[in-house]
């Protein structure tokens, strides 16, 4: 690949923990290339990426029951667990690379251990999340998890909720001390710096307006300098479009074939978090609910320990709403802006096929704090008013989509990447698993854009991933080296034990 005035080899869109992910894997496997980075705002990690704009939760299906849904024979399918928990394994093990190789100094920077849980009321709940424990510890990726519905231990796992219970209604949990509280914000900070020791040039507050492919087929990408509101071309013959819920848009400007007959869903999102010592101090896991009928998987209530800034703080939420802006920082006319001839129809059919969740997100938007205030309590009963802030979260944007099996505008929760044919550009879409699995769908990237390249680069992805390519819950025994050498350097193991002597103390 060349490189020259206004050339390069690379140009990624967007500052979040997707590019950085991407950006990192490209220096350690073809270092002479030469990468530029284009972000709107004035610093990395500022948009769903930061803490206090996701819910921190380093999903590995360990705590989520909407990864577990029962069967109509009644039993229960852990498929998507076991997905969502190998693709966090390829982030763990690639974040154990960069800590050993010493580009992260201290892991606890941006990950801790945490107990994850899952937490049902009521006789047909309790059934349910029996079934599903008993079938998940037969997979050794699920080893170690516990399930009790005696009050007794609950009460010294989760204090906090069992104070002042009157409810007669049956309680009952599961818990794994594996669970990990990730601070993406603080990892994207971390990897844009070493990015920036390797040469990388990104540039902050400049904004990407459009691009279009050159004769030779690169990319020819449009950008506005923000500060001196200049406008400037780069050339590049890949690009990545990390832009979070930006990313539509620009996927539209490529006009590439994939990207026709695709809209975007936008579901704003905001947390109550505690600003009472004590509080904060009676609780240490996350705990995962059950979401209400009717509500989109990515607003099932959770109540959260997190690590943010080095202190130790309480998260419940995220509520979710309903905005028309695709980032937090975007544009009342993002939605309408992205309806297109060619997906018009595709969004009305999903506007028609969505009015209960819109309605359901419109409802949401508008409850007063004291009805968040009610929904906490369902966790917290004693929880006051007075002890909770509102704090406004990022924006997802989920990806509708004409399907087989769901039809003409289907809304989708997971997360995509669209790329060209020719593998010159590539756009992640979608928000859910989320930063968890930046690893996993960055390589999927690195597969749809450089398949004749993917083999010579395999021993170096093997060398960062020991695990690529092998499925670890067939192969236990590797499952738990890996499993253990990930703790070990990620500092999970020693704190893990002060943790829970801290917790029996
Ligand atoms: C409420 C909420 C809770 C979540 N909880 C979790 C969780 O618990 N665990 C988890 O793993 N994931 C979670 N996620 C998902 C996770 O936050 C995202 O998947 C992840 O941060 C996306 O990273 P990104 O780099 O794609 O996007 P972002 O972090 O949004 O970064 C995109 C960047 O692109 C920039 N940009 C956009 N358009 C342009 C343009 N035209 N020109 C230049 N720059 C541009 C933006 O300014 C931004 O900095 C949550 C998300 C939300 C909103």
């Amino acid at each position: 690949m060349s490189s020259g005035q206004g050339k390069t080899d690379v140009i990624l869109i967007g500052a979040g923990v997707m590019s950085a992910t991407l950006g990192t894997l490209l220096k350690e496997l073809v270092p002479e290339w030469e990468i530029k980075v284009f972000e709107k705002l004035g610093s990395p990690g500022e948009e769903s990426s930061n803490e206090w704009n996701n819910a921190g939760t380093g999903h590995a299906a360990l705590c989520e029951l909407n990864y577990t849904p029962e069967n109509p024979d009644g039993s229960v399918d852990i498929s998507k667990a076991i997905g969502v928990n190998e693709q966090f394994q390829l982030s763990r093990q690639f974040w154990t690379f960069l800590v050993n190789k010493g580009i992260i100094k201290d892991p606890s920077e941006f990950i801790m251990p945490l107990p994850h849980m899952s937490m049902v009321q009521g006789e047909e709940n309790i059934a349910f999340l029996k079934k599903r424990v008993e079938a998940l510890t037969k997979n050794p990726l699920f080893y170690g998890m516990e399930f009790s519905d005696h009050p007794e231990t609950l009460k010294d796992w989760i204090p906090l909720i069992m104070e002042g219970r009157t409810s007669n209604e049956p309680i009952a949990a599961t818990k794994i001390d594996s669970g990990t509280d990730v601070n993406f914000g603080a990892l994207t900070r971390m990897l844009f710096d070493h990015l920036q020791d390797r040469d990388v040039q990104v540039h902050y507050n400049h904004c990407v307006k459009g691009m279009k492919r050159t004769a030779d087929g690169s990319w020819e990408v449009k950008v506005e300098d923000l500060g001196g509101k200049n406008i400037e071309y780069h050339t590049a013959k890949f690009v990545f479009i990390g832009g979070g819920g930006g990313s539509l848009p620009l996927l539209q400007k490529t006009r590439i074939q994939e990207s026709k007959q695709i809209g975007g869903f936008p579901v704003s999102g905001l947390f109550l978090v505690c600003k009472n010592q004590d509080v904060i101090d009676k609780h240490q896991a996350k705990v995962y609910g059950k979401a209400k009928v009717g509500a989109p998987p990515m607003s099932v209530p959770h109540l959260d320990t997190r690590y943010i800034d080095h202190q130790k703080t309480l998260l419940f939420g995220p509520f979710a709403g309903f905005s028309p802006k695709f980032l937090k920082t975007g544009s009342y006319f993002d939605l309408i802006g992205s309806v297109k001839p060619n997906n018009i129809f595709t969004m009305l059919a999903a506007g028609i096929k969505n009015i209960p969740l819109t309605k359901y997100l419109i409802q949401q938007v508008l409850l007063s704090k004291e009805k968040r205030m009610e929904e906490l309590r369902e966790f917290i009963p004693n929880a006051a008013s007075e002890d909770w802030d509102i704090v406004v979260a990022g924006q997802r944007v989920q990806v509708i989509k004409d399907t087989e099996s769901g039809g003409k505008g289907t809304l989708q929760f997971g997360t995509e990447v669209v790329s060209a044919e020719d593998g010159s550009v590539a756009a992640l879409l979608g928000a859910s698993p989320g930063a968890s699995t930046a690893v996993h769908v960055m390589l999927e990237v690195l597969k749809q854009c450089f398949p004749s390249q993917m083999k010579e680069w395999e021993g170096k992805i093997k060398e960062m991933i020991p695990s690529y390519g092998i499925s670890l819950s067939n192969h236990p025994e590797f499952f738990e080296r890996i499993h253990e050498q990930t703790a070990e350097s990620l500092g999970l193991m020693n704190k893990q034990q002060e943790v829970s002597r801290v917790m029996e103390s």
